[in-house]
């Protein structure tokens, strides 16, 4: 297992976002997430990632206990993250945007140690190559000296995915990597993920994408009301009258 979240509940004041929940995540699996508004889909993202603190229960990653481990210490640890609402430094090149996010990782614990000894200019010019090879991988290798801001909205999402896997992580989330996306642009992403899932990366997606999640999500647990409704394979989610009652609609 790559992850393993363990009775995980987070309450905000009288508001129970997640209440117990427990999944499990296998090596190079694209496990989805999915739930109507408010289910605590994010939440989860933000306590698997110490964004904020779980109320009780423990994340597990590679075998050790992470839970309370500072946001950029799970990210030196491998577990990278893209956002609901869209970060990237919009006067920052396209180029840049990607670099940020090597230097993430670089600029402590093990990577530290391994680049102390490499000059500046050495580890600068890795980095930049190790960017350009990312975004031409998420196809914008012709768009590395733009500003973020002038990327329409599909690629600015493809920016954040480069910019999440230049920390070279084990473990990467996905927040609604499709919203505002169109018809190709949603194409072109389940390409992408399936590209990425094939490097070896394990994938864990918030999506409100059907057609989506149902492609491409080797296991799925549907949240709603912070509770978990159900988890099994796209087809079993597909035919469990209690997802088909709370969120997938009736037929
Ligand atoms: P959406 O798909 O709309 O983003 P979600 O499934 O990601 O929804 P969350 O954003 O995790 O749901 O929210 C779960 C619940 O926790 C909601 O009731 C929300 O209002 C509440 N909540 C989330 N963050 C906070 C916060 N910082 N303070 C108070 N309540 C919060």
């Amino acid at each position: 297992m790559v992850l393993e979240v363990r009775n995980i509940t987070k309450r905000y004041g009288g508001i129970t976002a997640l209440k117990d929940i427990s999944f499990s995540i296998r090596q190079g699996e694209v496990y989805g997430l999915i739930g109507p508004n408010g289910a605590g889909k994010t939440t989860m993202f933000n306590c698997i990632t110490n964004f904020v603190e779980p109320t009780s229960g423990e994340v597990y990653f590679k075998g050790e206990n992470i839970t309370g481990l500072k946001p950029y210490k799970i990210t030196e640890r491998g577990i990278c993250r893209t956002y609901q609402n869209i970060r990237l430094f919009p006067q920052m090149t396209v180029l840049q945007n990607v670099m940020v996010g090597g230097h993430s990782r670089l600029s402590s614990g093990v990577f530290k140690r391994v680049f102390r000894m490499k000059s500046q200019k050495h580890e600068e010019k890795r980095l930049m190559e190790r960017a350009k090879e990312l975004l031409e991988l998420v196809g914008l290798g012709q768009m590395e000296k733009l500003f973020a801001e002038n990327l329409s909205y599909g690629q600015q999402r493809r920016l954040e995915i480069a910019r999440a896997l230049a920390a070279s992580p084990t473990l990467l989330l996905l927040d609604e990597p499709a919203a505002g996306m169109n018809e190709t642009e949603t194409e072109n992403l389940y390409e992408l993920i399936k590209k990425i899932q094939s490097m070896g990366v394990t994938i864990l997606i918030i999506e409100y994408d059907m057609s989506l999640v149902m492609r491409l999500c080797d296991r799925i647990a549907v949240l709603n009301f912070g509770e978990k409704l159900a988890e099994g394979t796209p087809e079993e989610i597909q035919n469990d009258p209690a997802v088909i009652e709370a969120y997938l609609g009736k037929e």
